[in-house]
């Protein structure tokens, strides 16, 4: 859970690679589905454009599809879902389903000036889904995806008009979701104003060391 330009992104992805687990990212997960020219991709780039949550039905369904695969049997990382109160349901429902729970609600905690800087500085690879931040973690080549060599872009959702909408619809529709995990002790807190090669060891003292 955090903000748009929490850092959320960021610490998901570094969660999948230290405990080898499939990282399970909605936006990016949207964005491919518009890119392939699926209906529910297009229907879902309307939404993300201006900033809205995509309508949970579309969201739920490609979520409870990939929860089918096998390898999240020995775990798996949700990045930007759930976002609604009604995806929460959605999820408990699933997971009840395959008899599994959920062992930590990680929430990211940005200060608003690191929030808008990230934002504003962000590039995005729309290839593979890379993040790059202009100032604090560059590409190697101007413009250019270290990971695919595909080119950077700034995402339409990421301009300002759209970033404040986009916090307007966090604090209304996400943001309650907390209260929801509350009572269950799982929430538990993490900067998301820490540099990159901070982030491991803060995890850690988080989740616990990944298996060797
Ligand atoms: P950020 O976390 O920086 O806002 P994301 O890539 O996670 O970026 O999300 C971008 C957009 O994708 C959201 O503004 C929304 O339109 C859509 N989206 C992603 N996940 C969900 C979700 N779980 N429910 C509804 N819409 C979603
Ligand atoms: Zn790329």
């Amino acid at each position: 859970m955090g903000p748009p330009g929490s850092g959320k992104g960021t610490r998901a992805k570094i969660i999948g690679k230290m405990y080898d687990i499939p990282v399970i990212t909605t936006g990016d997960m949207l964005r491919e589905a518009f890119a392939r020219g699926t209906e529910h991709g297009k229907v879902a780039d309307a939404y993300m454009r201006k900033g809205e949550l995509v309508p949970d039905e579309i969201v739920i369904a490609i979520v409870e599809e990939r929860l089918r695969q096998p390898d999240i049997e020995s775990g798996f990382i949700l990045d930007g879902f759930p976002r609604s109160v009604r995806q929460a349901v959605a999820l408990d429902r699933i997971l009840k389903g395959q008899s599994k729970t959920i062992d930590t609600v990680l929430n990211v905690v940005a200060k608003p000036e690191t929030i808008i800087n990230r934002l504003s500085l962000r590039r995005s690879c729309p290839r593979c889904g890379a993040v790059y931040h202009l100032k604090d973690m560059p590409p190697k080549e101007d413009g250019v995806c270290d990971e695919c060599g595909g080119p950077l872009i700034q995402r339409e959702d990421d301009k300002e008009e759209i970033i404040r909408h986009r916090f307007d619809v966090y604090e209304r529709r996400t943001f309650p979701i907390l209260e929801l995990y509350e009572s269950s002790g799982k929430i538990k807190e993490i900067s998301g104003d820490l540099e990159i090669d901070e982030i491991p060891k803060a995890l850690e003292e988080i989740l616990g060391k990944p298996d060797p």
